[in-house]
């Protein structure tokens, strides 16, 4: 089993020095969010992650949650866990103190997700898909709505569910068919009858709370075929009575649950409904608009996707330091025994594994920063720009931090030899689990369209252009700064020129070759994950070098930041020269051969 240390000092350092936590810190509502709050917050949080959730992550993965007489059975250690972690105040972090939240920043929260992540992305999906359920709720729902159920999900007391998925309805929402029929509640209010069958429903059912509320795209009668025929409904897994307290069992049970290469511990079920008469609903926003109420449920769950790339890259990191320092494998001319952390090819994958984590901490956390501008910031234009970069990152922190996810998981499997192969140190563990990640929440060739098409094409390319100028920026400064950092600013200025080509010839070739984008889109999102990436750490760079000679901060920590930014400069950025290759390639060689060439 391996343990788990949150990387506190690092997450301050990002916050800092990256991703804009002073800017943050001065927007209205944020003023009791000093460095003291966040340290401590974060020294907090990384104590209860490491002390109460990672040792449950192994069980877990060995008894996963199972359906016993119809109930849903939580991992051993879970609900425990779960009550510990309402009780702390943890599920209410960063949400409106309207509601009973703490009214932290966004920024805050996502770190504190990672270690959640980290301990367990098993237990953590639960909290995670609950986020998701408040901001459709908060965004979308009807004040009665949100005075009804907003605070118990916000403090954690009921948990929340996102059910899109049907057997034929994946990627394709358009083919949803659950149905909605329009009636009244116990107390006459509107309400609708749901009738359908839901399949990998994450967390759809457990014993961990009283209350389980469903948010569920479905169709009401004679609405639209198609996407702008679904609407969003919100089903409690038992209806209230007249105190609000959780009554009568609603018409919606979990039938079955799915068995899985990883996060056994979280049940993924089939969710029937409408064998006794249809699940009551409530709509939350406007009938035929649930598919706007879905994109805010979806971009909040693709960042926190996002996140958990980051976090389970994180702690196979550490695995595999900490195995690579133990593992005596050799002797030196002089006779001594080697570790393998001595091999030049060991620490080529431990710095992969760490140069990348860090860059995608900066990412994850930049992109937080971000939603904390545009929800909070008092100027208009900043709220709007702000929202921009948003929209345009959240692709690429899904797409490119679970990508990655996949080849250092399995580093942390290749630096175990053979042991990684074998169950018993966790490493194969971490592996089967990132799996997932790459595909639910939109899978990566979705997560690239949306980048290349609807945040690229759209807008003619503008907000890309604004991250470019962004970029230049920085290397103007690393120029100017001169010493370790001013030596990687021509070729982080070079990714970026290459980046912007990527972008140019997209813009370009959307005209005349209707399957160009489609064809480059995977590449391009990767090209722009490696390129923001080597941004942020040229970023780190400079605060680090500054820091050392001013003697400001722990040395070796810096010394260990200006290492791992060299080293993403030196083997990671250059992959950003092949993405771009690919996305000139055009989309003949993929579209031209007939199906039965393939
Ligand atoms: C463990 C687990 C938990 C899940 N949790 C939830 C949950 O809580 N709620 C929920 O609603 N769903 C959930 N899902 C469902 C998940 O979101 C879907 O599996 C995912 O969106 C992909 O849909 P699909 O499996 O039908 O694959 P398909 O849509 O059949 O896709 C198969 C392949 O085709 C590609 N493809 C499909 N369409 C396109 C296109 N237009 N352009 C390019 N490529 C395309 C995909 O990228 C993929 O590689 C979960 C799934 C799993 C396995």
């Amino acid at each position: 089993m391996s343990v788990y240390v949150s990387p506190v000092k690092d997450m301050q350092f990002v916050m800092e020095n990256v991703a804009g936590l002073s800017r943050v810190q001065q927007l209205p509502g944020f003023s009791d969010a000093g460095n003291d709050i966040v340290e401590a917050v974060l020294d907090e949080a990384g104590k209860f992650a490491a002390q109460l959730i990672a040792p449950l992550n192994a069980g877990a993965d060995k008894q996963g949650a199972r359906l016993v007489d119809g109930q849903v059975e939580a991992s051993p250690g879970f609900s425990e866990a779960y009550k510990a972690f309402v009780e702390a105040g943890w599920a209410s972090l960063s949400y409106d103190p309207q509601y009973g939240g703490q009214g932290l920043p966004h920024v805050l929260g996502t770190a504190v997700a990672e270690m959640w992540q980290s301990a367990s992305l098993a237990f953590a999906l639960c909290p995670m898909l609950t986020a998701s359920a408040v901001s459709a709720v908060h965004r979308h729902g009807s004040d009665e709505l949100k005075q009804i159920f907003l605070e118990k999900l916000i403090s954690g007391e009921w948990t929340g569910t996102m059910q899109l998925t049907e057997p034929q309805a994946g990627t394709d929402l358009a083919a949803i068919k659950t149905r909605a029929v329009p009636t009244t509640d116990a107390a006459g209010k509107p309400a609708y009858r749901l009738s359908g069958q839901k399949i990998f429903i994450t967390w759809g059912d457990h014993q961990m709370t009283d209350n389980v509320l469903h948010l569920i795209l479905a169709r009401v009668e004679g609405a639209p075929e198609g996407i702008r025929g679904l609407s969003l409904f919100l089903a409690p897994k038992y209806l209230l009575d007249e105190n609000g307290k959780p009554g009568d069992r609603n018409d919606i049970y979990a039938l079955s649950l799915e068995h899985k290469l990883g996060i056994h511990g979280s049940p993924t079920c089939v969710m029937g409904m409408g064998d006794k008469g249809g699940a009551l609903a409530y709509l939350v926003g406007e009938e035929n608009q649930g598919i706007n109420c879905m994109f805010t449920m979806m971009n909040n769950a693709r960042l926190e996707v996002g996140v958990q790339g980051l976090a389970i890259s994180e702690r196979a990191f550490q695995q595999a330091r900490a195995y690579a320092g133990e593992r005596v494998q050799g002797t030196a001319k002089d006779g001594t025994k080697q570790r393998i952390i001595d091999f030049p090819d060991v620490r080529r994958m431990l710095m992969l594994m760490k140069s990348q984590t860090e860059a995608m901490r900066a990412l994850a956390l930049m992109t937080a920063a971000q939603i904390d501008l545009a929800d909070h910031a008092d100027d208009a234009a900043q709220r709007k720009a702000a929202q921009a970069r948003v929209d345009l990152l959240i692709p690429v922190v899904k797409g490119w931090c679970t990508e990655t996810a996949q080849e250092i998981t399995g580093l942390n499997v290749q630096v175990h030899g053979g042991m990684g192969f074998i169950e018993e140190t966790g490493a194969a563990q971490h592996y089967r689990d990132a799996r997932i990640l790459t595909i639910y929440e939109g899978t990566s060739g979705i997560q690239a369209n949306d980048f290349a098409g609807r945040k690229t094409l759209r807008d003619g390319g503008a907000a890309a252009k604004a991250l470019i100028k962004d970029i230049r920026e920085t290397v103007s400064t690393m120029l100017s700064a001169g010493g370790i950092t001013g030596t990687l600013a021509s070729q982080l200025a070079a990714a970026c020129d290459g980046y912007e080509h990527s972008v140019n010839t997209l813009l370009a070739r959307a005209g005349e070759d209707a399957g160009h984008a489609g064809a480059a889109a995977f590449n391009l999102l990767m090209q722009a994950g490696v390129v923001i990436g080597g941004w942020l750490m040229g970023q780190a760079a400079l605060a680090a070098e500054a820091k050392l000679a001013a003697g400001d901060g722990e040395a070796d920590f810096l010394n260990a930041k200006l290492a791992s930014c060299r080293f993403y400069f030196a083997h990671v950025l250059p992959r950003a020269t092949a993405y771009a290759a690919v996305v000139q390639a055009g989309s003949a060689c993929l579209m031209e051969p007939d199906e039965s060439l393939i």
